[in-house]
């Protein structure tokens, strides 16, 4: 998939959200939303960050500046699209799991996913307030023994960016930040 650097942020140019996914899956790496405002104003660390992972363009903005910068084809992924994109894309053949919003919040989008896609392998999930080094280590070993395909984490930004790092340094598959998106899909 081709890329542009913009201002020194590395985004990609999808040209379907299916490409973007196969992506991610074949790097096993980390979906990071850019935006104009990521463009111009990023920190030196969230640069750094999504320039080692898949940045991708969640906004008009961004895309705009691709299509100006040759990719004519580039398209505009929302975040809060693409995940239910990929859980409908794979919800056969793949697992996931959920940390982020609030505990009614995320047993409420469990709950809808197990109705919109039945048979969907939640492998298991919990609230995005994760207070102590001892949680943090607990979910770190629950993660690695479920092994899920990708990790969702609603738990706003750039704390959930921190986390997934934090992560992904532990165990190695695709995540995806998600902002507020459980508050979203479950209404
Ligand atoms: N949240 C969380 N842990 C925290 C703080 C916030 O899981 O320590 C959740 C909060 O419940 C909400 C989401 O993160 O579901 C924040 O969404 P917000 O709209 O603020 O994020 P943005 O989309 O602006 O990045």
């Amino acid at each position: 998939m081709e890329f542009k650097i913009l201002n020194g942020v590395k985004t990609y140019a999808p040209t379907s959200k299916q490409e973007l996914i196969e992506y991610a899956f074949n790097k096993k790496n980390m979906l990071i939303a850019v935006n104009a405002e990521k463009i111009l104003h990023s920190s030196k660390e969230i640069k750094n960050l999504i320039n080692e992972n898949i940045g991708y363009p969640d906004g008009y903005g961004a895309v705009l500046i691709l299509r100006k910068k040759g990719n004519k084809n580039a398209i505009k992924v929302p975040g809060c699209e693409l995940w239910l994109q990929i859980i409908e894309s794979y919800y056969k053949t793949k697992s996931f799991y959920l940390i982020g919003a609030e505990q009614h919040v995320v047993d409420s989008t469990v709950k809808k996913l197990k109705e919109d896609f039945k048979g969907v392998n939640i492998c298991n999930y919990r609230n995005g307030y994760i207070k102590t080094e001892q949680e943090k280590q607990d979910l770190i070993k629950d993660i690695k023994e479920h092994k899920p395909d990708v990790v969702f984490i609603a738990m706003g930004s750039p704390r959930q960016e921190q986390f997934m790092k934090s992560l992904q340094k532990e165990y190695k598959t695709v995540y995806q930040g998600l902002g507020g998106s459980f508050d979203v899909y479950t209404g």
